[in-house]
């Protein structure tokens, strides 16, 4: 077929044209030649200043503008720190301004393998912080290499970006992302999926049978599903499973430990009532039995082990419930009127159970909208 005027345009003109346009992303994704004209580091930079860092343009055109940036194949993790570090090394920090500005506690250099190792605030927030799009699909599935990872819990800690779940694609794409993490045994994923509402919902006896009858029983993914399906609410007689206690007399036959491990993780889980707890996974509540890490240990050598790691997803969550929702539930609750009858007997009666004020975490995920998470 042959070439548009515009698509026969040197690179010299089209670029600035395109410059001059907006930047209007929608210009590359119309033709093929346009875009390779447009493949360039300087566009790139440009664009991402343009959409990432100022805030000039409407405000659905500039998260139109943002979804796109973020899926497009040049949007890679070496090119976003190459972008960070260009845009924010003058002043030393994520929230893009100097001490003189407001920074204090300056975030630099960025913590790229583990973004959440950096502490922002209300009061101290990211510049990127404002970015509010869809994350692009190509983080959501496996193969989960290190940079997939670490790409993806960065945008997550510094930013509000969330899936497009009405996007039947993407939504099915973010499921067999998190089985393809439990596939490969991937905990670093696995935590990432339990603890992190914006990646789905939180996991519940299908996704427990599945880590177990079809992925192996990798007991430190189990225990972390287990213990985040029932920091969420499922609880005692939820628990019954018959194909779990088939496959546990399976393992026990066998003479593998697993089995037995795993049925005694069931019976701490499907117990009325458990013991006071402070810890996270156990959500301090006393309504339903816990899990117990130390109860049926055995060394199962390098390939079996239970690894139990604290997260600051949790202390998020932790904090929002013990702290935040309760004042603003609690005045809530007893000043309004007449909501404030059906709310005032649904904090007493979920006083002492977190995970009520749990369904509202996801509402303030994101760790810098919070003063008090650290
Ligand atoms: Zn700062």
């Amino acid at each position: 077929m042959a070439l548009s005027p515009i698509e026969r345009l040197p690179v010299e003109l089209i670029q600035p044209i395109f410059l001059l346009s907006g930047p209007n992303l929608a210009l590359p994704l119309v033709s093929h030649h346009i875009a390779a004209k447009l493949s360039d580091d300087y566009i790139y930079h440009t664009v991402c200043a343009e959409y990432l860092t100022a805030n000039q343009h409407p405000r659905a055109e500039q998260s139109i503008n943002q979804s796109r940036i973020f899926s497009a194949q040049w949007m890679t993790w070496d090119f976003f720190k190459v972008f960070l570090v260009k845009t924010y090394e003058g002043n030393g920090c994520l929230c893009g301004k100097s001490p003189e500005e407001g920074c204090f506690d300056a975030q630099w250099p960025p913590e790229w393998k583990d973004a959440t190792k950096m502490v922002f605030s209300r009061s101290h927030l990211p510049e990127l912080s404002w970015v509010k799009c869809r994350i692009p699909a190509k983080l959501l599935h496996g193969p989960w290499t290190s940079d997939k990872i670490q790409f993806l819990r960065f945008l997550l800690w510094i930013t509000p970006m969330t899936v497009d779940w009405a996007d039947a694609e993407v939504r099915k794409t973010a499921l067999e992302g998190k089985k393809e993490a439990i596939m490969e045994k991937n905990l670093e994923v696995v935590e990432m999926f339990n603890h992190n509402r914006r990646l789905g919902k939180t996991p519940g006896l299908p996704m427990v049978r599945f880590a177990i009858m079809e992925a192996g029983c990798d007991r430190s993914l189990v225990y972390d599903i287990m213990a985040t399906a029932r920091a969420w609410g499922l609880r005692s007689v939820g628990w019954e499973c018959a194909e779990l206690d088939a496959w546990c007399n399976d393992r026990i036959e066998a003479g593998d430990p697993k089995g037995k491990w795993l049925q005694l993780k069931l019976q701490e889980l499907r117990a009325q009532e458990g013991p006071a707890s402070n810890d996270a996974a156990n959500s301090g509540s006393r309504s339903g039995g816990v899990m117990s890490p130390d109860t049926g240990q055995y060394d199962g050598g390098e390939d079996d082990q239970l690894v139990i790691n604290k997260h600051k997803w949790n202390q998020v969550s932790q904090t929002i419930s013990s702290f935040n929702v309760q004042v603003v539930i609690f005045w809530w609750s007893y000043l309004t009127a007449p909501v404030g009858n059906v709310l005032r007997f649904m904090h007493l009666r979920c006083r002492r159970s977190t995970g009520f004020f749990q369904l509202l975490a996801p509402l303030m995920e994101c760790p810098w909208t919070l003063g008090s998470f650290q």
